[in-house]
């Protein structure tokens, strides 16, 4: 079993750790929140002061945050992680950020000796907590391979899209359909219920029809279709508005840099960009269809 130093304990992070430790691994976890460490060390991690401290002897590390800034100021920099971390230790960074800082991480990592992947993750916090996400990998196919009993302890389908950075842009584009495709079921289900349609019996519809996906087979909008979903639990926890607005955001600038056209990424941003100003950047981004609710 390994030492894995895993820093990141939030709605995804924390899972993903918890089914680590329940796989025997020896854990040093930290977080920037007390009380998101507490949770790890009562199954039976090690909490680490800092940062430093967790990586500390560790063969492997994972990072689980929230953006670019986050993770560029924890690599980087003269004091940054990547200083501590002993040449030839693995490092798994899940994190959703940018292509290019995945890539500028990597090489910073690489000029060090160290082995980095950025190996974000679909599947939502059902998918950490029962151990199904996929991985979507970028980095070398061997470093991949050092990766996988890990990533398999926390996930069922791993994928590799390419070179560093590669699995970031897989998993932007796949974001931006899951933001339009949440958008898009909210405003079908508002516009049944306007109607007069039951919105379960509307959803068991779609949900066997042509307009099923994800929404309506896991992930139900409507509050009290679904009862393990955010939306029968007022949008607590799951995928904050504000990262699906960081990863419309990051489709966008993808966008941009390649000279493609998203129209329909940029209205579902501007949509959860107009949800997120109106006070509901914190709640889970199925939140979105208050918009559409009369
Ligand atoms: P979150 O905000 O719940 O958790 C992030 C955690 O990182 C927080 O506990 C925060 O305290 C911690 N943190 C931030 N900076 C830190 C630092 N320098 N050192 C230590 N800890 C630090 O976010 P989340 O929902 O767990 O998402 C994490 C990442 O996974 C994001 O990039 C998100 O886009 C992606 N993601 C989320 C979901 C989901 O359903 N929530 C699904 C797939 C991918």
């Amino acid at each position: 079993m390994s030492r894995i130093a895993f820093i990141g304990l939030g709605h995804m992070g924390s899972p993903m750790a918890l089914n680590l430790v329940k796989a025997g691994h020896e854990l040093v976890v930290f977080d920037l929140v007390p009380a998101a460490v507490k949770v790890l060390a009562d199954a039976g991690a090690s909490a680490a002061a800092s940062a430093p401290a967790a990586v500390k002897d560790a063969e492997v590390v994972i990072s689980m945050l929230p953006a670019s800034k986050h993770v560029e100021g924890l690599y980087l920099g003269e004091a940054g992680l990547l200083t501590q971390i002993a040449a030839n230790t693995l490092v798994l960074e899940c994190s959703t950020i940018a292509p290019e800082s995945a890539r500028k991480v990597a090489a910073a990592a690489l000029e060090r000796g160290i082995r980095m992947v950025d190996a974000p993750v679909s599947g939502g916090t059902g998918g950490a907590v029962a151990g199904t996400l996929t991985f979507i990998v970028g980095g070398a196919a061997a470093d991949l391979e050092s990766a996988r009993p890990y990533l398999e302890k926390m996930g069922k389908n791993i994928f590799h899209a390419g070179a560093a950075g590669a699995g970031q842009v897989a998993k932007i584009c796949n974001n931006m359909l899951l933001g339009i495709l949440m958008a898009g079921t909210s405003e079908a289900l508002a516009l049944g219920v306007a109607n007069g349609l039951d919105p379960k019996v509307l959803s068991d519809i779609v949900a066997k029809s042509s307009g099923r996906n994800w929404a309506t087979e896991l992930y139900n909008p409507w509050p009290g279709v679904m009862e393990h979903a955010p939306a029968s639990n007022g949008y607590a926890g799951g995928f904050g508005v504000d990262l699906m607005l960081k990863d419309l955001g990051l489709a966008a600038e993808s966008a941009l840099n390649a000279r493609a056209s998203v129209p329909l990424g940029e209205l579902a941003r501007n949509l959860y960009s107009m949800h997120s100003a109106q006070g509901n950047g914190a709640l889970d981004f199925s939140s979105i269809l208050n918009l559409f609710k009369k």
